[in-house]
C-alpha cells in the first residue's frame, strides 16, 4: 500500500508518522511518502491533505500540477482525507475570505466551509467528540475551519456546537480537527481501511 501525504506545507511529518503507525496497527505493508512535486501521487492507494495554511497549500498544489493528479485519482475512487486546512482545500464552496483571496479549491466534497470558524478567542482547544464509526475521539482544533453547509451526498461524521466538523462523501473524508496530533490512531486506521477496500476493487 502506498499513501501520499501532500507535503508542500503544514503538519506533513505528523501525518506520515501517524499513518505509518496506523499501517503497523492494521498489519498492512507499505510506504507513506510526502508529495512536493508532480509524479508522486499517481499509483497511490490514498492521499492525505494535512492542516497548515490552506491558501499556501492550494497555491502550491495548483502551481506544481499536484492538484490535477489528486483530482484524477479521487475521481477514480481513490480515498482522500483532508484535515483542517486540508478540509478547506477539498471543499466545493468557500467563504467570503476564500472568494476575496481567489483561493482555488479542489471542489471534491459538496460542502461550504468557513475558515477560522471558532474565532480568535478560541484559537486552539481539545474536546472529546463523538465521531461516527469511531466513537469518542480527542479532537484537537487549531484555528480550525468548520463546515456550514452540506450537499445531500455528504454524510455527517461529527458535529461540534452548531458546526459540522467531520464529513464523508464516498471516497472523500475530512475533519476540521487534527487526528495526526494525538496518539489515537483510529481515524488514520479508518482511512487506511477505506484505502484497502478501494484498492481491492
Ligand atoms: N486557519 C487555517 C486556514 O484557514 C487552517 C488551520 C489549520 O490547518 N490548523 O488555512
Amino acid at each position: 500500500m502506498r499513501i501520499a501525504v501532500v507535503g508542500v506545507q503544514g503538519d506533513v511529518e505528523e501525518h506520515i508518522i501517524a499513518t505509518k503507525k496506523a499501517m503497523d496497527a492494521e498489519g498492512l505493508k507499505g510506504e507513506v511518502i510526502p508529495v512536493r512535486k508532480q509524479g508522486v501521487v499517481p499509483d497511490s492507494d490514498g492521499i492525505i491533505i494535512p492542516g497548515g495554511e490552506s491558501t499556501t497549500i492550494s497555491r502550491l498544489i495548483f502551481r506544481e500540477g499536484i492538484a490535477e493528479e489528486i483530482l484524477a485519482l479521487a475521481n477514480n475512487d481513490v480515498p482522500v482525507m483532508g484535515t483542517c486546512a486540508g478540509l478547506i482545500t477539498l471543499a466545493k464552496h468557500g467563504d467570503e475570505e476564500v472568494k476575496k483571496t481567489g483561493q482555488k479549491l479542489l471542489r471534491l466534497m459538496d460542502v461550504q466551509v468557513k475558515r477560522n470558524a471558532f474565532g480568535r478567542q478560541r484559537e486552539s482547544f481539545e474536546v472529546p467528540l463523538e465521531v461516527k464509526n469511531i466513537g469518542i475521539y480527542p479532537a484537537v482544533f487549531i484555528r480550525a475551519p468548520a463546515i456550514v453547509g452540506v450537499g445531500k451526498e455528504v454524510e455527517v461524521l461529527a458535529t461540534f456546537e452548531d458546526f459540522v466538523v467531520g464529513a464523508r462523501q464516498d471516497n472523500i473524508i475530512s475533519f476540521a480537527f487534527h487526528p495526526e496530533l494525538t496518539d489515537d490512531l483510529r481515524i488514520h486506521r479508518y482511512f487506511l481501511a477505506m484505502c484497502k477496500t478501494a484498492s481491492r476493487q
